[in-house]
């Protein structure tokens, strides 16, 4: 398994224990579905795999336990069990990813400024003190969730990404299931080994034709993984600068495979290539060698507080 770092993770949670982001109910409703439909996916994105990935992976199962079982309150986390054959995808993580796709949406289709989102996700992804008390990201934004995606912009929007998504973080723990990745001795390895599954999720992901545009999002709430930062190995697949580089390399040199020769080429590049300049964003943000800094300042200038008046 890849709970890498576990000994400190122990050590820095003794003390309180953080307010949950989602009741048990709520999570434990959801739980036969979700594994259900993330089988599905897993199915579908191995049909379109060659007969060598297809044959060692079809006994892979996904479980979908309500939080994550090595760190309860991570609000994204997912894994895998090679020896098991074993995709973990807690209930909570997917939750949260669905209901910060939904606010996304719905801040960009209504033309608010998503900084004080970006200070959502410092807060909680980096479990500041205030992450005991913000609750979900809608909860925190005051955002209700049915009457959001009764705009069909944030509906099919946060829909799409969230497919789009999933089947990302899917393909990436089929790798490391391919590749029976275990713990890594360094982060070095285990970084070669985030790669080398990201460039086998995007080898999936090629052959079933699927842009994965999903990322964007992903990779915008999981920067703050990024091991050069303070609490980064509270994450589980470090991000870094290389993983996203090659990402967008690999859209930029062969856009064609994201997209089906059905579809009309030249427009289907250039969303292809447009996909590619938002990952190198992403890449700017963390180089940015302030970051740290600046993500204090971030929350000082965007508290709590403030989150529900963002975008009214
Ligand atoms: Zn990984």
């Amino acid at each position: 398994m890849r709970w890498i770092l576990l000994g400190s993770y122990l050590l820095l949670t003794v003390g309180p224990v953080g307010a949950q982001l989602y009741s048990d109910g709520l999570l434990q409703a959801k739980q036969a579905k979700d594994s259900a439909n993330l089988q599905f996916t897993v199915t579908e994105l191995l049909s379109s795999a060659s007969p060598e990935v297809r044959d060692k992976l079809r006994n892979v199962t996904v479980v979908s336990p309500a939080r994550s079982p090595v760190d309860p309150d991570f609000p994204l986390g997912f894994f895998s069990n090679s020896a098991a054959q074993e995709i973990i995808i807690p209930v909570q993580s997917k939750k949260f990813f669905n209901d910060y796709l939904v606010l996304r949406a719905w801040f960009e289709k209504r033309g608010c400024d998503q900084t004080s989102v970006a200070s959502y996700l410092a807060i909680v992804m980096t479990r500041r003190p205030e992450s005991r008390s913000v609750g979900s990201p809608l909860d925190a934004f005051g955002v209700s969730e049915s009457n959001a995606i009764q705009v069909q912009y944030v509906d099919s929007v946060s829909l799409g990404n969230l497919n789009s998504g999933m089947k990302f973080i899917l393909a990436h723990e089929l790798g490391h299931i391919y590749y029976g990745d275990g713990i890594a001795d360094t982060l070095e390895d285990q970084i070669a080994r985030e790669e080398r599954a990201d460039a086998f999720a995007m080898d999936i992901l090629a052959a079933a034709h699927e842009r994965p545009y999903g990322v964007v999002p992903l990779f915008s709430a999981t920067r703050f993984n990024d091991p050069s930062m303070e609490h980064a190995p509270f994450g589980t697949h470090p991000l870094s600068h290389s993983r996203l580089d090659a990402l967008a390399g690999r859209l930029r040199r062969v856009p064609e495979q994201f997209f089906s020769p059905q579809q009309d080429a030249d427009k289907e590049r250039e969303r292809t290539f447009r996909l590619a300049n938002e990952i190198d964003k992403i890449v700017v943000a963390l180089r940015h060698e302030e970051f740290v800094r600046a993500r204090d300042e971030l929350v000082r200038e965007y508290p709590p507080s403030t989150f529900k008046l963002a975008c009214r």
